[in-house]
């Protein structure tokens, strides 16, 4: 039978820019992840407006992906398109005055790398963040006492009538792993950061600080999507999942690191199933031993 959806698809994007029947697997930090119909991937505003469009209009559902470094795909895939916002979508732009305008597909380490190229400081701490810059935003991603918050200006969305709107920092409802984008299922496209002139030996070797104490705290040999939880107002999820007695506990694959409780890792072939199966159960008894309800960071995707 004629695929007509893909058909038209083929006329806003070259064809080596859509994959059929993709393993989400091989787009996920946690290697894990059935099947997407459909995997898109995007260069220019115009193309991510047309896609949007298009599925709009076929209704064929759709997500915004970034690195996936935040997401845990359901083993069943995902029937419907899947827009990876990456490499080819990440152009960046530094101006004399310290600001920066970047393209939502940017990696953190990439766009912190080419800021402190320019001397300026204010981006240290992202620069060990495995997402892009769109999901850096749509999280207010942050690490060791920064967040995107303090850097942000402004915004370029995609709204869900497909009107495309620049929102300033205040209108963006930043918070903890909380943004404007998340509650109206805006897309970021791009966003303009201020920094300020700094040293630039100091900047590197700040990056190198912070980089160095990710390795010694977190798994990162290891397959995961950073914190699997959010920190609960007042506690540290990682101790409380260690107080619990649930260190290195296992289902299938899926365990909670060793090195750090707040991670639930692949340790060896896991399914989305065993890794939800463990993330229900390190809720389920944190919450019987200590009545403090974990939620989790971990974005899902698909049917579970
Ligand atoms: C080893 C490791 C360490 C980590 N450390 C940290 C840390 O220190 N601090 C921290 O905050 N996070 C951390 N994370 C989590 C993750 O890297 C961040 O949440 C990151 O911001 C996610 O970006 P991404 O591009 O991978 O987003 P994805 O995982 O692809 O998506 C995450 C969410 O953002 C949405 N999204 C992505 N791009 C867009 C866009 N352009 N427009 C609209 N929505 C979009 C998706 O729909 C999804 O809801 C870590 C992860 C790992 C694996």
């Amino acid at each position: 039978m004629e695929n007509l959806f893909l058909k038209k698809l083929i006329q806003i994007l070259p064809e080596e820019r859509i994959k059929l029947k993709e393993p989400m697997a091989n787009h996920t930090s946690l290697h894990i992840g059935g099947e997407a119909d459909y995997l898109a991937l995007p260069v220019s505003t115009e193309e991510v407006c047309a896609v949007i469009s298009l599925c709009k209009q076929e209704k064929m559902p759709y997500y915004i992906m970034g690195n996936g470094s935040n997401l845990l795909v359901s083993d069943l895939g995902y029937r419907g398109l899947i827009l990876k916002l990456g490499e080819d979508f990440s152009n960046i732009q530094v101006s004399g005055d310290g600001t920066v305008r970047a393209q939502a597909g940017v990696l953190l380490s990439k766009l912190a790398s080419v800021v402190a190229d320019h001397s300026l400081t204010g981006f240290e701490f992202a620069s060990g963040i495995p997402g892009t810059l769109g999901g850096a935003v749509t999280m207010n991603a942050g690490a060791y006492g920064g967040e995107m918050k303090h850097c942000l200006t402004a915004a370029k969305v995609l709204d869900e009538e497909g009107n495309i709107l620049v929102l300033k920092a205040e209108e963006l409802k930043l918070g903890y792993r909380h943004s404007i984008l998340q509650e109206k299922g805006y897309v970021l496209l791009e966003a303009d950061m201020q920094f300020t002139y700094g040293n630039p030996e100091e900047i590197r070797q700040k990056m190198r600080e912070l980089n160095a104490q990710r390795r010694e705290k977190q798994p990162l040999d290891k397959y995961s999507a950073g914190s699997t939880f959010k920190r609960p107002q007042g506690y540290f999820a990682g101790k409380l999942i260690s107080d619990a007695g649930l260190r290195g506990y296992q289902v299938g694959g899926a365990a909670v690191s060793e090195k750090h409780c707040g991670f639930i890792i692949n340790k060896e072939n896991a399914t989305a199933g065993e890794f939800l199966a463990v993330t229900r159960d390190v809720i389920r008894i944190v919450e019987e031993k200590y009545g403090v309800r974990l939620e989790p960071e971990v974005k899902f995707l698909g049917e579970f």
